[in-house]
């Protein structure tokens, strides 16, 4: 890894940002799951009600599967940090190589890229 040594997260640092990840990491797998079983009751209640309420329970449907969508994503963000973290590239831009800085990763250690790369 041709990364500067300045811009290296210490071995310390880069275990507690891996258990952050995968604190967050179980905590999203088990939102998921829950919301899942959500899903399912709402596809229950569809059947049994009025025209009025089916339209809710779709509405309410849409919503929890866009939820759901974006939590499978940040799922996969966490992954890929963790693989990074394996690789000995966590903490470096996916874009540009350059640190990603340690107060971005506080706030989000799924962050794959610096500030100026970030969508
Ligand atoms: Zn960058």
């Amino acid at each position: 890894m041709l990364h500067s040594v300045m811009a290296d997260l210490t071995k310390q640092e880069l275990g507690v940002f891996e258990a952050k990840l995968r604190a967050l990491k179980s905590e999203l797998e088990a939102v998921l799951e829950t919301s899942r079983d959500a899903s399912a009751v709402v596809q229950l209640d569809q059947q049994s009600v009025g025209r009025l309420s089916r339209m809710d329970a779709l509405q309410a449907q849409a919503m929890a599967q866009e939820t759901e969508r974006r939590r499978a994503l940040d799922l996969r963000k966490i992954d890929a940090a963790l693989v990074r973290i394996d690789e000995g590239e966590f903490g470096y831009c996916a874009s540009c190589g350059d640190a990603v800085g340690r107060g971005r990763l506080e706030l989000d250690p799924a962050a794959a890229t610096c500030v100026a790369h970030a969508k």
